[in-house]
């Protein structure tokens, strides 16, 4: 594989609207219990049927449902970054990096609206780009009237 080729990873569990190209996440929800998985799974983990789970779209927003700033990286990655799990309205619960925001404890909060974004996650051990999904804190002036 040449150097700075574009490696698309976890592509599987998003697609882009043919209409405004915006990013989704793909799950997978069965249909005799309701269970859904993120990523989409081939059987269902909660009931164990095989022929049950089909695609389903996990939308673009979801609320911060817990998350952590790490200081020691994985390897590829630089620290300080944040990582959460996501909890999507449509059902499913994400882990992912969230970008956009300070790497400190006190730049994010639990029940935060989060939106998908697909970008560079890491760097390969040959310097590629690895892209992927993460969500970053969904300005201010875009979310509804509320308190403040
Ligand atoms: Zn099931």
């Amino acid at each position: 594989m040449a150097a700075k080729d574009v490696v698309y990873q976890e592509a599987e569990c998003y697609r882009f609207d043919p209409a405004g190209g915006r990013p989704y996440l793909v799950g997978s929800r069965c249909r005799l219990c309701g269970y859904t998985a993120f990523p989409p799974r081939a059987a269902c983990p909660a009931c164990i049927n095989k022929e049950s789970m089909q695609e389903v779209s996990l939308g673009s927003r979801g609320a911060v449902d817990t998350f952590s700033v790490l200081r020691v990286p994985a390897p590829g990655f630089e620290a300080p970054y944040v990582v959460a799990y996501v909890r999507m309205p449509a059902g499913g619960r994400v882990f992912s990096l969230i970008t956009g925001c300070e790497p400190s404890e006190g730049a994010l909060a639990i029940g935060a609206e989060v939106e998908l974004v697909i970008e560079k996650i890491r760097e390969d051990g040959q310097g590629n780009e690895v892209r992927g999904y993460k969500f970053r804190p969904v300005a201010a002036a875009e979310r509804g009237a509320g308190p403040r």
